[in-house]
């Protein structure tokens, strides 16, 4: 699939190369801001839009600490975690109105893990019928616009 205009590609590779071991949430982890589109961070997670949203609101959920499993994860930090995803999960579906969701952690190159070194947990919202359309917008039609105006909506006070 062909990406025919797609600047913000441009602005994750830059904060990619940009960081200091190479990963944007160890990056967004130290540095969190709505320009990196953090909608969260606590002392054991955060919680960010994805720049390559398979739909409109999905958003990663990653501990702070740079590892690649559940396993390595302290008692205190996977209650972290887990708080912050029900959280998220929560505002996903009370601002977004879903008709479902998709949960799934990919743990690996093979399990098809996009930055298999650092643990992420992805939070997908779904509509009917969203299958339809969703091959063109997670490669062409993703804007800029459109990710401010989710976090807008994820984050502004109701
Ligand atoms: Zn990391």
């Amino acid at each position: 699939m062909k990406n025919l205009w797609a600047p913000w590609r441009m602005v994750y590779v830059e904060s990619w190369s940009e960081s200091p071991n190479g990963c944007f949430l160890c990056d967004a982890a130290g540095n969190p801001s709505r320009e990196k589109l953090v909608l969260e961070r606590n002392p054991h997670a955060l919680a960010i839009l994805n720049l390559y949203p398979y739909n409109p609101g999905h958003l990663l959920v990653a501990p702070v600490r740079h590892v690649d499993d559940f396993s390595l994860l302290g008692e205190e930090e996977s209650v972290g975690l887990y708080r912050t995803l029900l959280k998220w999960i929560g505002q996903v579906k009370s601002r977004l109105k879903p008709d479902g969701l998709n949960v799934g952690v990919n743990i690996g190159v093979a399990g098809g893990a996009g930055l298999p070194q650092h643990l992420h947990i992805h939070v997908v919202p779904r509509w009917r019928g969203d299958t339809d359309f969703m091959p063109i917008v997670a490669s062409t039609k993703v804007m800029p616009e459109l990710l401010e105006s989710t976090y807008q909506k994820l984050t502004q006070d109701s």
